[in-house]
């Protein structure tokens, strides 16, 4: 058998490990289509690798022959390190193979201009936190998550227009920092793909994500991939003309959905508007779940903008699931209800609200995004986790 094959079937053996698991073999193999003979035999390479684990007891068994004995996925050797890159801070997470965040730390920027220092310290920092809280777990890569436009393919954040960064080389200067296996991608992205491994969207094959934040971006996810588009541009969402018509945008238009919707500049509406005592998103969600009427109806109305967003991509690929991710929705629910009613109001091709989701990953969602960048390349294939390097060792 080809390697490629070969790996195709570890592939389908992991993911149905993730998904089920404590699993049987036996049961694996119904899942897969794979004979028992392969599920046998990827279960011993992934077992290898320290990716699969017998679980505890054996589940019950009538019958002639050896008992079922589960597998499930390893999640005490190994980790994967996050850092999410935001406006002000980067967020730094440990995650294990199950997309669980297991340490996390933000860390301000020092100076936002000055990618290499920005980047330097988060690594560093990482280092340290590895070494603090899980130092016994071999790290198998470094993932990446930014908003804006990112090209995976080359490991580059072309375009952050809220940090002013540009062509900025993440994967070279991480993986030199750090020696570890560096991948980058888009937080939209890399969030559509965690929903799919580990979050409530894993049995839909098509999905958009919506990201709000702020960078206001998007992933579609069709067909079980990610579509890309040339130099990884596709899901740029920013400039739709679905925002309020009198706000100017640094594109040189006005209404564009970013420039309405995002937290900087819907936490300064609501600081003008005398809500909050200073312009920061966290201070406004927390004063909504408080029981802040205010705050709870400025919150609503950004979920029904979001809304106008998440129909429009809905009628434009009509995925099974649209995911948002936006912290009113994500804190409040009458934040996640007014979306989900906006959206089946607004769009032809949404059945029902029940196919918008808040993310599923709550207060970890930007740790999740880093670290599911490298998840989502190990659960693809899983074979190819060779020799892993010791965090800063
Ligand atoms: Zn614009």
């Amino acid at each position: 058998m080809n390697p490629a094959r070969r790996g195709t079937g570890a592939a389908a053996v992991l993911g149905a490990v993730l998904r089920h698991g404590p699993v049987a073999r036996t049961t694996i193999a119904r899942l897969t289509g794979l004979s028992p003979a392969a599920v046998t035999r990827n279960c011993a390479a992934l077992a290898g690798l320290g990716l699969l684990t017998e679980a505890a007891g054996s589940l019950p068994y009538r019958g002639m022959g050896r008992p079922h004995s589960p597998v499930d996925v390893e999640t005490r050797r190994h980790l994967v390190a996050g850092i999410h890159v935001a406006h002000d801070h980067c967020t730094l997470a440990l995650l294990d193979l199950r997309g669980r965040v297991r340490a996390r730390l933000r860390v301000p920027h020092r100076d936002p201009d000055d990618h290499r220092e920005v980047l330097a310290t988060a690594a560093d920092r990482l280092v340290r936190l590895h070494a603090e809280h899980l130092p016994g777990h071999v790290p198998l890569g470094l993932g990446v998550a930014v908003g804006g436009w990112v090209d995976t393919e080359a490991g580059v954040l072309v375009e952050h227009a809220s940090l002013g960064w540009r062509d900025v080389p993440v994967r070279d200067l991480l993986a030199a920092r750090t020696g570890l296996p560096v991948l980058v991608d888009s937080h939209a992205r890399a969030l559509a793909r965690a929903e799919q491994l580990f979050g409530a969207a894993g049995h839909h094959r098509s999905l958009v994500h919506l990201f709000v934040g702020n960078v206001v971006d998007a992933a579609i996810i069709t067909g079980g991939g990610p579509h890309r588009g040339t130099r990884s541009a596709a899901g740029g969402v920013a400039h739709l003309a679905l925002g309020d018509p009198v706000i100017d945008c640094p594109c040189g238009r006005k209404g564009c959905l970013e420039a309405t919707v995002s937290d900087r500049a819907w936490a300064w509406r609501a600081h003008r508007a005398g809500v909050i005592p200073r312009p920061s998103i966290a201070d406004l969600v927390d004063a909504a779940a408080a029981g802040d009427a205010r705050a709870t109806a400025l919150l609503v109305d950004r979920a029904r903008i979001v809304a106008r967003a998440a129909a429009l991509l809905f009628d434009i690929v009509n995925p099974d699931v649209v995911v948002v991710t936006e912290l009113g929705v994500i804190r409040l629910p009458e934040c996640a209800d007014a979306l989900r009613a906006e959206v089946a109001a607004t769009s032809r091709a949404c059945p029902s609200p029940s196919t918008v989701l808040p993310s599923s990953f709550g207060p970890d969602v930007l740790g999740v995004a880093a670290g599911a960048v490298q998840l989502d390349a190990i659960y693809a294939d899983p074979l190819d986790i060779r020799n892993p390097i010791r965090l800063g060792v």
